[in-house]
């Protein structure tokens, strides 16, 4: 089971469908092999590592630290069963931690629900967001073989950016149902509580820090509370690739064909997309005669998909637009880990909002508990957006809204019953192998196909040479500093060459010079920009102290790049001076 997080600040181009790869301009090559490297290196040093350990479950409460980005929606869910939760969003983080034989804490997945959008969509360096600043934390506090995993669960309708949506010319509130600001919805936008003022672009930097920072001591909290409960048993798992465009429940209604509707287009308040339309947007005959022109060029919707997915007004007809090769995906992997006798995973391959997560953990474990298969006091989390991806997932009453959770739901209004049904055949199948969903076959690999240019060739200035400094850091920084460096550079899309790292903080340490910090660091920066046709310039910013406590002594900043000439790559480096 392999599970993501959002995130607005993270390299694209490396999903199957065309949807997913129009902001990319296709795949990326390079990257997607570069992420894959990276998760299968995780995997075989995961099973290197494998020796007996106890796993032990535990669970705390986190508030303040998220809030509900569809209020119209979330109130459409029936009264009686809203009154059953405490709020609209859920407050608990629920942990799997592993100890060693010994006792010793090895590592945790701590899942919490909150999308990692603390970075605003004007971001343009790669970051883990909140859950990623989450991890490192604690992965700093704990010592270096110590592996801290924050997963997205329902986190659908749920974003971090607790201050709300305010407008960004007034600072008044916006409209609560279209998100607008006296009709134009790109003013409309939610901050996090770093936040400070319009065009505080330090305040998402400072709003990451402070909603990981809160799941960071949440988790760590739980661990040290000694009110884990061991879970202990077998492993069990089922995994079924499922056609999720025609499924047919016991109540004869049925799913549809992937389409996105008008509501997709303005995004959300944590990162609007476009003006062309509002969130909310639930009629079909929603009449703007230069989008329906402008859709219908693109692929007119047939009268099925249009029935079949009503209320929703179509924008995209995603399920029957297949040049080059499918805009959505139509088969998709599900899958359940039963971790013992007391603990459930199901592998979840979208965005699933508050409430239909709560329905579908509800179905999935009472199936499991009427099967004898768990324990009746069994925990069970929703592992979001694993092994795929398929935009989101909101209740039947939330899709009656239309925004932008419900017009990014795919398969029409009874997704959620249709996921509900598969996932609970698969929890009975344990108990009751008649009840097992066909493995199924997975979707074929797409040709890829990339509309973003090549890079050609990578110059240095007459006299200069790669890696050189153009400008040297001060002799003596002290923390609270920022110390920057100017290097040239190439352009960075073949990757960093050397140890794995664009950047390196070094530190001499009896003569020698050993990595102090790389760019995963939260305290550093590595930020590129193209010169003329082919040399470019790179500056490397270190804020010393922000996160990582600094012992005083020599220090230098290095640069690691491979430039290109004309299809052949070479890899060089450079560092700065030494500095006190
Ligand atoms: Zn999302």
């Amino acid at each position: 089971m392999i599970s993501a997080t959002h995130t607005h600040s993270g390299p694209a181009g490396y999903l199957d469908q065309v949807l997913y790869q129009v902001t990319s301009y296709g795949i990326v090559p390079g990257e997607r092999e570069a992420l894959a490297a990276g998760i299968v290196s995780a995997i075989v040093a995961a099973h290197n590592d494998l020796s007996a350990s106890s796993l032990e479950i535990g669970v705390g409460q986190l508030f303040d630290a998220n809030i509900n980005r569809s209020p119209p929606s979330y109130l459409a869910n029936p009264a009686e069963e809203r009154a059953l939760y405490n709020g609209n969003t859920d407050t608990n983080m629920t942990q799997l931690a592993v100890r060693d034989a010994a006792g010793n804490l090895r590592g945790a997945a701590s899942w919490f629900a909150v999308h990692g959008t603390s970075m605003n969509n004007t971001n343009d360096l790669v970051s883990g967001d909140n859950k990623g600043f989450a991890s490192y934390l604690w992965e700093l506090a704990q010592g270096s073989d110590f592996v801290a995993a924050f997963g997205q669960t329902n986190a659908g309708d749920v974003s971090p950016n607790t201050n709300g949506p305010v407008c960004q010319d007034t600072g008044a509130p916006c409209d609560g149902g279209k998100e607008s600001c006296g009709g134009n919805i790109l003013l409309c936008i939610a901050h996090g509580p770093g936040f400070t003022s319009a065009g505080d672009l330090g305040g998402d930097f400072a709003s990451t820090r402070i909603i990981g920072t809160k799941q960071f001591e949440t988790a760590r909290e739980i661990a040290a509370s000694g009110t884990g409960v061991t879970t202990t048993g077998p492993v069990l798992f089922r995994h079924a690739f499922v056609d999720m465009t025609d499924v047919v429940l016991p109540d004869g209604n049925h799913t549809c064909k992937p389409a996105m509707g008008y509501s997709f287009a303005a995004g959300t308040t944590d990162g609007v997309a476009t003006q062309i339309a509002w969130q909310g947007d639930n009629t079909t005959n929603y009449d703007n005669p230069l989008i329906d022109i402008a859709r219908d060029i693109l692929h007119p919707p047939s009268a099925e998909l249009t029935a079949c997915q009503a209320p929703k007004p179509i924008l995209l007809a995603t399920g029957e637009m297949t040049f080059p090769y499918d805009w959505d995906p139509h088969v998709l992997p599900l899958q359940i880990f039963v971790v013992g006798r007391k603990f459930v995973i199901i592998g979840f391959p979208s965005e699933i909002t508050t409430m239909s997560g709560r329905r579908l953990r509800k179905s999935t474990l009472d199936a499991l508990i009427a099967g004898g298969t768990v324990d009746a006091d069994a925990h069970i989390v929703i592992a979001g957006l694993s092994n795929h991806y398929a935009s989101y997932v909101t209740t039947f009453e939330e899709y009656g809204v239309q925004r932008y959770e419900g017009a990014s739901t795919l398969f029409g209004p009874h997704t959620l019953q249709a996921y509900q049904s598969l996932f609970s055949q698969m929890a009975t199948s344990f108990s009751d192998p008649s009840a097992s969903l066909a493995p199924g076959t997975p979707p074929a690999d797409v040709k890829d196909l990339s509309f973003i240019t090549a890079v050609v060739l990578d110059t240095t200035p007459i006299g200069s040479s790669f890696g050189a400094v153009t400008i040297q850091p001060p002799a003596v920084a002290h923390t609270g500093d920022t110390v920057t460096a100017t290097f040239q550079c190439s352009h960075p899309r073949p990757g960093p060459g050397g140890p794995g790292s664009f950047m390196t903080v070094d530190v001499l340490n009896g003569g020698e010079w050993a990595v102090f910090l790389d760019d995963a660091g939260w305290d550093t920066k590595f930020h590129w920009k193209r010169e003329g046709s082919s040399e470019s310039l790179c500056v490397v910013t270190w804020n010393v102290g922000a996160t990582v406590n600094v012992p005083a002594g020599t220090y230098r900043l290095t640069y690691n790049g491979v430039h290109t000439t004309f299809g052949f790559h070479a890899s060089h480096s450079g560092s700065t001076d030494a500095f006190q």
